[in-house]
This record gives C-alpha cells, sequence and structure tokens, in this order.
C-alpha cells in the first residue's frame, strides 16, 4: 500500500510549533510582521492573499494588507516596497504574483530588501541557495523537503528527477534536493525521452503545469511521486500534474492533489517569516 503523503496534517504540525515559537517571542517582547502587496483583484490572488493573512493570524504574525488597484503604477509599487524596505518594524515583504502587464515583476522582485524576502524569489536568496549559504528558501520547494523528512523518506544518495524548471518551483527544488545530497536531474519542455529520464528516479517532483499529464509510464516501480501542480479537471475538482489513480498502485509513497504540496506552501511562508524576525 503506497503512503500517502499528508500535506495538511504536515503543515498543521510546523503551524502549530512556530505558533509556539511566536508566542514565546511575544513574551520577550518582539512582534513579527508581515506586509502583504496585492495590485488589482485576479480571484486566484485574493484567495491565496486571504489564506496566507488567516495563517498569519492563527500563528499571531501581524499581517499589513496593502490591496493596490488595477491601475497603480509601477513606480507607486516600487516606492511602497522602498518604504516597507525602510521600516524596521516590517519583517516580511510578500507581492502576490502575478502582477497586472504593465509592471516589471523582476524589478519589483529585485527591489524587495532581501533580508525581508520572505518568498525567496529575489536573486540574492537564489544566489546564496545555489553556493550554500544561509538566505530564503521559495516556500514550495522548502515545503516539499519538509514532506519527504516528515514523512521518513530519505533524500540522500536517491536518484530525483524534477520535471519543470521554472525560478519559483523548479529550479529551487532541485537545489534544494542537491544540498539534501541526492543525485538530481532537471527535466523541461525540451527534454528528449521524458519517460526513460523519469523512469530513472527514486524521487520524482512533477511542476510543469499540465492536468493529470505524469502517467504510470513515467514512473518506476516503487518510486515517491510529488506533485506540485494545481488545476481544475474537466468536472471542475482539483488535480494534479499527475494522474494520481493511474500512477498510485506503481509507487510507495504520493502527494495527492488537493491536501498533499498546496498547504505546505503558507506553512513555509511563516516560517520564513519567523527566520526574518530570528
Ligand atoms: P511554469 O509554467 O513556470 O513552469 C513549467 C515548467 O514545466 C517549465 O520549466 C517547462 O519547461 C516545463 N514543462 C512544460 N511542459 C513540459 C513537458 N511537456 N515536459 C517537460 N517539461 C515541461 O510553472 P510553475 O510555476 O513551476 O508551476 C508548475 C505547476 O505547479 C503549476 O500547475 C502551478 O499551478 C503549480 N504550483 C503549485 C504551487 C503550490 O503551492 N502547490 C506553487 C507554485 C506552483
Amino acid at each position: 500500500m503506497a503512503l500517502i503523503i499528508d500535506g495538511k496534517k504536515i503543515s498543521t504540525e510546523i503551524k502549530e510549533e512556530l505558533r509556539e515559537e511566536v508566542a514565546a517571542l511575544k513574551e520577550k517582547g518582539v512582534e513579527i510582521t508581515l506586509a502583504v502587496i496585492q495590485v488589482g483583484n485576479d480571484p486566484a490572488s485574493s484567495i491565496y492573499v486571504r489564506n496566507k493573512k488567516t495563517a498569519c493570524e492563527y500563528i499571531g504574525i501581524k499581517s499589513l494588507s496593502y490591496e493596490l488597484p488595477e491601475n497603480t503604477t509601477e513606480k507607486e509599487l516600487l516606492d511602497l516596497i522602498k518604504e516597507l524596505n525602510a521600516n524596521s518594524k516590517v519583517n516580511g515583504i510578500l507581492v502576490q504574483l502575478p502582477l497586472p502587464k504593465h509592471i516589471n515583476e523582476e524589478l519589483v522582485i529585485n527591489t524587495i530588501d532581501p533580508s525581508k524576502d520572505v518568498d525567496g524569489f529575489h536573486p540574492q536568496s537564489v544566489g546564496a541557495l545555489s553556493i550554500g549559504q544561509k538566505g530564503f528558501l521559495s516556500c514550495t520547494p522548502a515545503g516539499i523537503i519538509q514532506l519527504l523528512k516528515r514523512s521518513g523518506i530519505s533524500i540522500a544518495g536517491k536518484e530525483c528527477v524534477v520535471i519543470g524548471r521554472s525560478n519559483i518551483v523548479g529550479k529551487p527544488m532541485a537545489l534544494l534536493m542537491l544540498r539534501e545530497d541526492a543525485t538530481v536531474t532537471i527535466c523541461h519542455s525540451k527534454t528528449k525521452d521524458l519517460k526513460e529520464v523519469a523512469k530513472r528516479a527514486d524521487i520524482l517532483i512533477v511542476a510543469i503545469g499540465k492536468p493529470k499529464f505524469i502517467s504510470s509510464e513515467f514512473v518506476k516501480e516503487g518510486a515517491v511521486v510529488i506533485d506540485v501542480g494545481i488545476h481544475r479537471d474537466e468536472n471542475n475538482k482539483l488535480c494534479g500534474d499527475v494522474d494520481y489513480e493511474d500512477v498510485l498502485p506503481k509507487v510507495s509513497a504520493i502527494t495527492p492533489v488537493p491536501g498533499g504540496v498546496g498547504p505546505m506552501t503558507i506553512a513555509m511562508l511563516m516560517y520564513n517569516c519567523l527566520q526574518s524576525a530570528r
């Protein structure tokens, strides 16, 4: 029987640990504050922002909310970030992506002070990760490492294949698995013989953004499969990049969608806020 990795349970465990730590810091007079900026009112972004604020409230982190109109100029947004950078009471700054087309996302990310970059997207954070220095870790990949460790799945020496090379998931994921001593292969849209490469994996991590793309033909018997994708299928049910039902009989462990990787992202964001305050 495959282990169904319970992201909801593990993320709750982490949030409980953080809550205790935040309470202890409060007793010493330290308050943690996260600034959350949303530009426009994309419905999916509004849900993510709301969930982040709810998590802050639960853990005891103060959240400052900036809901800016769609027609906010790039300069107005950059000025706000600079103001928050200079505000010593603010520990973390989060700008919900995607931003409206007229705003340069790269410039926005680069303007956030690296010491407040709780999303881990700033080039300094990514550079630190790649050379093994301390810095904020991108939340979804960091959450996946926690899922594996807290499910008793060892990483060192394992063949790990990451499918997807985005800056926010695939690349930092591969770097983190390397840091944990896995032998890592990164696949992407130009990879030849994807099935053959994927079948080498003891741990297969899928972040391609294509619903149910990975069938059992991509999976080695007994592999651990981590599904990062989030989609709605033809019946409006949530599903991942992996064809869960097809792959399940073959794997030793798998993350479901929903309830796998998803809940971990916010838990790790909260972890980063605390790290910032520490
Ligand atoms: P992205 O679109 O930025 O990157 C997709 C990557 O997949 C690219 O590097 C591309 O080369 C690769 N790819 C595309 N088609 C491929 C193919 N046929 N074969 C091999 N590689 C292929 O996506 P992303 O931001 O990395 O997100 C991936 C998925 O994860 C999406 O479904 C997204 O919604 C989800 N996601 C979930 C969370 C979470 O918290 N659970 C967080 C971030 C992203």
